[in-house]
């Protein structure tokens, strides 16, 4: 029931149509029986500052942010976690007291998933980034979290790879960073030598999921990790292709999972179990 004293929460980025967000926060305040709310909310391009400065006039407890504003809010912030500045894009924020602090759980949501549900570990391996966005941002600092000896970065615009690899050296000196374009002879070489494969592209995503991967696996290990963050097919054809060469595959489904848990906790100091979102998103067949 929504009274006086109801915590408002929320979803801001454009378009957000796509997003499980609402569903899935607003599902764990009934299961915890919590006085929140959370609502999503299109802030059109031109209007983040004003929806910054809403949140603490109308004394919202906090909001996700997403596409395309992870970087837009950080001007408009008080305080910002030490992750989220090192890596510049805030996915989570918390108003305390009209305080507005940035966090970013993408980063600690894929550590978590790769070591949890990967059952592996990340110290002293090595790793091959596809893709240079937001998303590949945040797996080159999850992998550099959790002790990753080498990383390879490779993108269809270069230039870009060559950037993370810049703001990343900054912070993590002793890990060796490789950076290329999606030049074949480039990683066919790597691949017989990579122990994590992650696929941040979307290529492969729902309604496109009949195409072909970004890179080709021939050559891959047995072993290899390979990950796909999109979720929606949940086995795209990278996945797929993997799965032919015997490697190991997962998608990005519990990365989305554990960082939406880990924000909920920053705003309602509740531990969340995310097997019960996890069942409820199957239920809903909302993928
Ligand atoms: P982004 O910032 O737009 O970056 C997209 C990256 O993919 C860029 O490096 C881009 O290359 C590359 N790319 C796009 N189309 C390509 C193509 N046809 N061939 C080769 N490379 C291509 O997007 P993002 O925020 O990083 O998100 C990327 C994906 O990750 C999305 O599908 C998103 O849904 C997913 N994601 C999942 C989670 C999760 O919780 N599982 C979290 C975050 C993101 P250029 O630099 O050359 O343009």
């Amino acid at each position: 029931m929504i009274d006086i004293k109801t915590g408002i929460l929320g979803l801001i980025g454009y378009p957000i149509e796509h997003s499980l967000s609402p569903l899935l926060h607003n599902m764990a305040i009934k299961k915890y029986d919590l006085n929140y709310v959370y609502l999503p909310f299109a802030v059109e391009p031109g209007n983040v500052k004003q929806a910054l400065m809403g949140l603490k006039a109308l004394n919202f407890r906090g909001v996700n942010v997403t596409i395309p504003y992870k970087e837009k809010v950080i001007p408009y912030l008080d305080e910002m976690d030490s992750l989220a500045e090192k890596i510049g894009a805030v996915n989570t924020i918390v108003n305390e007291n009209g305080i507005l602090k940035g966090y970013n759980t993408d980063i600690t949501g894929l550590k978590r998933m790769i070591e949890v549900d990967g059952n592996t570990t990340i110290k002293n391996k090595k790793a091959l980034i596809i893709g240079a966005g937001g998303a590949a941002k945040a797996a080159v600092f999850a992998l550099c979290l959790g002790g990753i000896k080498e990383i390879a970065i490779i993108n269809r615009t270069a230039k870009r790879a060559d950037e993370i690899a810049k703001i990343v050296k900054q912070y993590y000196d002793s890990v060796k960073l490789v950076t290329g374009s999606l030049d074949t002879d480039l990683y066919k070489h790597l691949l017989t030598d990579i122990d994590l494969v992650i696929d941040t592209t979307p290529v492969g995503m729902a309604p496109k999921a009949d195409v072909a991967p970004v890179i080709e696996l021939d050559g891959i290990k047995k072993s290899t990790l390979v990950i796909d963050l999109v979720y929606n097919p949940a086995k795209t054809t990278i996945l797929k292709e993997a799965e032919k060469r015997n490697a190991e595959t997962m998608n990005g489904l519990n990365m989305l999972l554990y960082q939406g848990a880990e924000s909920f906790k920053i705003w309602t100091g509740i531990d969340i179990n995310t097997k019960m979102w996890y069942n409820y998103i199957l239920k809903l067949k909302k993928l």
